[in-house]
């Protein structure tokens, strides 16, 4: 016999480390409860992974809390304070429509934020309506989740549910609230804000309270004498290297790079205006604000650069007494971030084409772009091009691409390459089905979701969708359908972004 669902608890664990920190940093702020809240979407597997009942989350009682009607026991729910670069500029921010409900602890003993993401106005809302619309909402439900799948660090999403309140953008839209998951949500703005408007003690605060949340094996070598704020830029150095090297390699456009959307954990944050590319292109910008191209793909390591020396600038105070020797330090960490990030990227290139790491050949690096100087030139699909390699197929490559004779060329050095290396034609193959997913979230896909779920309340296109991104290295001929590109409509793809 099944247990009842009124009687099902949901498993949560509250604690609340960060409104442990002084109060400078939040503002403690119930969320506005919604109207007429209903359950759309639970994450059953993520709930699952955090020690909680998917059952107990979909009852009336777990809409309630998703909804942010009802706290649940332990909460301490608060709005964050933070700053940011906004395309370069700096700004006071916060949590204009999250809230922080406290830290959920899982069965494994890990500690994660649980947010929801549109449960209204807070100090910091500043003209905002402290709400969020349904369609953004389900698209960061999807493609965080997409990230998750295809192996890169990410915030999660548990669930969404509507409020049965209208939200007006530029037409009237359902409102809804995402429960975010995530390491935490201490931003690089978050160190900004300390460091512009708070004392040398409260941003020693910050930066302790992180080292021992995101970073707790730095206290042994600052035991051993080791400059402890020191370990930590350079961790997150080393972190946001190994993260935008990924987006790189998945073709991945976050969209807004402000500061205040770069996690401290090193995890994806803030899925606004982001978008996979299709053909391979470095000026590919999405975001319908971003007329700069400031977070175009081919920019997205400079700007993580720029924003890390952001970062840095911020512990200044605390890495040495001594100025010029805390900026002697600071350089000294930021100018490895370019070196880390193309050896993160040049070995995730080389095993897309199913070369193994302990061959060193100078002629690689070409190999690789030189492919990526055609793919540009034939406008080739990024995803698709590797993904024909990866199942041998020649004429898979259908494009210009393919018919070129430099391609050919290519292909044919490329397969001498492979010769040459010890490793077997079937290690190799592994190795790039391992690197080259099948199924990316795709433009079109995603808006036929969303469309689907928004206009006609049917959300099983999306999760038909969820379900083939959830294994994006499977190559099942079930999935290929998702690997179709949109036909065209002659106008690029446009996202926006405060939606
Ligand atoms: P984002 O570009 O999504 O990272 O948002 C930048 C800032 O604007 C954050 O501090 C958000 O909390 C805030 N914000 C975005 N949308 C709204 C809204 N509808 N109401 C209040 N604040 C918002
Ligand atoms: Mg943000």
């Amino acid at each position: 016999m099944t247990e009842p669902t009124a009687n099902r608890t949901p498993g949560w664990r509250f604690d609340n480390s960060y409104a442990r920190l002084p109060e400078t940093f939040y503002a403690r702020q119930e969320p506005v409860p919604a109207d007429a809240p209903q359950p759309v979407i639970v994450n059953e597997a993520l709930a699952e992974s955090l020690g909680l009942d998917a059952k107990a989350l979909k009852s009336g009682e777990g809409t309630a809390v998703f909804a942010g009607n009802r706290i649940p026991e332990g909460a301490a729910p608060l709005a964050q304070a933070y700053a940011g670069h906004q395309f370069g500029h700096f700004n006071m921010l916060g949590d204009g429509r999250a809230m922080l409900l406290g830290e959920h602890m899982t069965p494994h003993g890990e500690r994660v934020d649980i947010q929801l993401k549109g449960s209204g106005r807070t100090p910091y809302s500043r003209g905002g309506d402290g709400r969020a619309a349904l369609g953004p909402m389900l698209r960061e439900y999807i493609i965080s989740e997409a990230m998750h799948a295809l192996g890169i660090p990410t915030t999660r999403s548990l669930a969404v549910v509507t409020t049965g309140e209208p939200v007006y953008r530029e037409t009237e839209l359902p409102g809804a609230v995402l429960t975010r998951v995530a390491a935490s949500h201490i931003r690089v703005g978050t160190f900004q804000y300390a460091a512009q408007w708070r004392t040398t003690e409260e941003l020693r605060d910050l930066a302790d309270y992180t080292l021992e949340r995101h970073y707790p094996e730095a206290e042994a070598g600052a035991e051993a004498g080791e400059n402890r704020y020191l370990t930590l830029l350079m961790e997150v150095i080393k972190r946001q290297a190994a993260l935008i090297a990924q987006w790189q390699l998945v073709g991945f456009i976050h969209g807004v790079m402000n500061t205040d959307n770069m996690a401290i954990s090193g995890e994806t944050i803030d899925y606004g205006p982001c978008a996979f590319m299709d053909a391979f292109d470095p000026a590919t910008v999405f975001s319908s604000i971003d007329t700069q191209g400031r977070y175009a793909y081919g920019n997205q390591p400079q700007i993580g650069a720029w924003n890390l020396a952001r970062f840095a600038e911020t512990l200044l105070p605390l890495l040495h007494d001594d100025m010029e020797q805390a900026i002697e330090l600071a350089q000294d960490a930021i100018s490895g971030f370019a070196e880390q990030y193309y050896a993160h990227w040049l070995a995730g290139m080389k095993a897309k084409l199913g070369l193994f790491q302990h061959e060193e050949d100078e002629a690689d690096e070409e190999l690789v772009k030189e492919l990526l100087g055609l793919m540009q030139r034939h406008r080739a699909d990024y995803t698709n091009t590797f993904r024909a390699l990866t199942l041998g197929e020649h004429e898979a490559v259908r494009s210009a691409l393919g018919e070129s004779e430099e391609y050919a060329q290519w292909h044919a050095r490329w397969q001498a390459r492979l010769g040459r290396q010890p490793e077997s034609v079937d290690a190799a193959r592994d190795l790039m089905r391992r690197s080259n997913p099948a199924v990316i979230p795709r433009n079109h896909r995603v808006e036929e979701a969303l469309d689907a779920a928004v206009e006609q309340g049917d959300y099983s296109v999306m999760e038909r969708l969820l379900a083939a991104l959830s294994k994006p290295y499977a190559y099942s001929p079930e999935q290929d359908v998702y690997c179709e590109l949109p036909s065209s409509t002659g106008l690029p793809y446009r996202t926006f972004c405060g939606t």
